[in-house]
């Protein structure tokens, strides 16, 4: 969400005149896009503003925007004390007050109306940078922005504020506009985005919008995420299955295996309920690869109750496992009422114990795939070899030295490893 935030933040200041440059030390304007899911990550943002100060001191005239879930939906007035060099507060999404600032301050809006994120989905542009156009073949498209469903531990509802899923033509508009540009591949965003439409009784449901994206010519994939386990319903899976550019994989977190641990992080399902969805999920699509978040050290997960999520992951084997270890959000109900009791070294220990069996499932996942093709989207080039992923999402390399960004093409796996495949073209 926030890759897909920044990129239209890009997008506007190429408009109003602006253009990138690789060194913060060169800049007439940094834009820092904070996410705060996990104290690391906010603590990381603190710290790379502190590193900011020198070169607003160097050069008075720079311009530094803080954005995202640090400033979430706090009111301006009080971060100012907290960052006093920082010059303009925008919440996440929100583009309207850093082009407010630099139009008050140049004397002049070159959009010559009100511009907010809104205004501009609807003029069906596509939000990359022109920097990018010809080097990007997938985009991320946000389609629910925010969030209703209140998990104990996720600081994201408070700060990205209520789920609100945006009007069916202005996503088509955009994805219209980005393959326009290049796109090939676009992946839906929502938190829990098989709610798409569950908030407005005049749009269409996840199944039916892809129905029309997929009408999309010139898009070759469609992926979406993240799904919730209660969501992801039976017209969806359905609907993977009979739309060709629809990929097959689903992202669906689990986020603990232990069926309290799950009342209290109020996930809304138990252990066996997402057994039994992956089952149908296989059932339903064949080939399908399935991903997972998982949350280690949630306050009184005991060492049995973290032996329930180690086996749900080696009894269902998925594709790929996102991990973290537990970290209390102030203004969460689980930092409110439950203390952090359990020791960073026990988190640890139980997170490279998930590292270690999800390495072990995906590398023989991947290693079944050498000696057959799979079809691969090419992207880019990493160490002078060609990058792309298969329907999958698995990330494939292959050695040539033709262009082949934005192509199709399918690939004979020779090597697979847990995070990567290598093959030659077919
Ligand atoms: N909305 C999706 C969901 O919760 O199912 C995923 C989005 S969330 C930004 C990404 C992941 O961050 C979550 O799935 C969860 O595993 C992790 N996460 C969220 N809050 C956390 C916390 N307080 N401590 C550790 N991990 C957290």
């Amino acid at each position: 969400m926030n890759v897909a935030d920044s990129q239209r933040v890009a997008f506007v200041l190429e408009r109003m005149g602006y253009s990138p440059t690789p060194r913060p030390e060169d800049a007439n304007l940094i834009v820092m896009n904070t996410c705060v899911v996990r104290q690391s990550a906010e603590d990381k943002a603190y710290n790379r503003l502190q590193s900011l100060k020198p070169l607003k001191k160097q050069n008075p005239e720079l311009v530094i925007n803080l954005m995202g879930c640090l400033v979430g939906r706090q009111d301006p007035a009080s971060l100012q004390t907290r960052f006093p060099m920082v010059d303009v507060f925008s919440q996440p999404s929100d583009l309207e007050p850093l082009i407010n600032f630099l139009s008050q301050r140049d004397g002049k809006n070159i959009f010559n109306k009100e511009v907010t994120l809104q205004s501009l989905w609807l003029d069906g542009e596509a939000p990359i940078p022109q920097s990018q156009v010809g080097n990007m073949v997938t985009a991320f498209v946000p389609i629910v922005l925010g969030c209703s469903h209140a998990c104990t531990y996720c600081v994201i509802p408070s700060r990205r504020g209520a789920e609100i899923s945006r009007p069916p033509e202005e996503i088509i508009k955009e994805v219209k506009a980005l393959v326009d540009k290049g796109i090939r591949e676009i992946t839906l965003l929502g938190q829990i985005v098989d709610r798409y439409g569950k908030d407005n009784p005049d749009f269409p449901n996840l199944a039916s919008l892809l129905k029309k994206i997929n009408e999309i010519e010139g898009l070759f994939r469609i992926r979406f995420l993240t799904s919730h386990p209660n969501w992801l319903g039976d017209d969806l899976l359905k609907v993977i299955t009979e739309l060709p550019k629809v990929m097959p994989h689903i992202e669906v977190p689990v986020q603990a295996g232990d069926d309290e641990i799950l009342k209290a992080m109020r996930r809304g399902y138990s252990n066996q309920d997402y057994r039994a969805l992956t089952e149908k999920i296989r059932s339903t699509i064949p080939g399908v690869s399935i991903g997972t978040d998982i949350i280690v050290g949630f306050p009184n997960e005991t060492d049995e109750k973290f032996q329930q999520t180690f086996d749900l992951l080696n009894d269902l084997k998925l594709d790929v496992a996102h991990l973290a270890r537990y970290s209390p959000r102030s203004g969460t109900v689980s930092a409110r009422t439950l203390p952090d009791h359990i020791p960073d070294s026990v988190k640890w220990d139980r997170f490279r114990k998930l590292e270690e069996l999800q390495e072990k499932i995906a590398g023989e996942i991947h290693l079944k795939k050498v000696g057959k093709s799979v079809e691969v989207l090419f992207e880019d080039t990493r160490k002078g070899r060609w990058r792309g992923r298969t329907p999958n999402n698995e990330l494939v390399f292959v050695e040539a030295d033709h262009e082949l960004r934005g192509q199709l093409r399918n690939v004979n796996i020779e090597w697979a490893g847990p995070w990567s495949m290598i093959g030659s073209l077919a």
